[in-house]
């Protein structure tokens, strides 16, 4: 699946994300780090056509960038795998108990629960749960330096149910704690 760069609209399988955002590789060797700054940023459009020469030379070092990044990340997954995954033959797959993961985000979302009680329903810390409610693997993906990578593993939460979870715990933010 291609994704296009917010900035100029250059098409890619990057699948490169700034907050949330899709963005091609060199738009995003420039992108500020604070948010505000990077909503800033991305309203300037450029045209991707004028970016053609720094793609053309920047290629192989970012092909071996995107390699060795890999490869850590790679490595991270799999000397702890997170809950709902395991490892087998240096790949990472879904456990026996990977249909506890879309149950927890589910209760989350539809059931007034609060994150005390899911937790203790699940036998996990609090901080676990949210660890667990936010993690990207659970979308094939893996997050680096507040980047989101395209893994090789399998997901096992749809993209909506992950995005609707991460707008009731931002709400959940806001609120005072009562
Ligand atoms: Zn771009």
């Amino acid at each position: 699946m291609k994704t296009k760069c917010i900035k100029c609209g250059y098409e890619s399988e990057e699948n490169l994300e700034k907050f949330h955002t899709p963005i091609c590789n060199i738009c995003l060797r420039f992108a500020p780090n604070s948010e505000d700054r990077f909503k800033e940023y991305i309203s300037e459009k450029i045209n991707t056509e004028n970016l053609n020469s720094f793609r053309k030379f920047s290629e192989i070092g970012m092909l071996q960038k995107k390699a060795m990044v890999k490869k850590a990340l790679q490595g991270k997954l799999m000397s702890r795998p997170p809950f709902g995954y395991k490892t087998e033959n240096k790949k990472l797959i879904p456990a026996e108990n990977f249909r506890e993961i879309p149950e927890i985000f589910e209760n989350f979302l539809n059931e007034d629960i609060s994150l005390t009680q899911l937790a203790k329903k699940h036998n996990l810390s609090v901080n676990g749960l949210k660890k667990i409610l936010t993690n990207f693997t659970y979308l094939g993906k893996i997050k680096f330096n507040n980047q989101i990578h395209q893994a090789e593993h399998k997901p096992i939460i749809s993209s909506t149910l992950f995005n609707h979870v991460q707008k009731k715990l931002e709400n959940l933010k806001r609120k005072p704690i009562s």
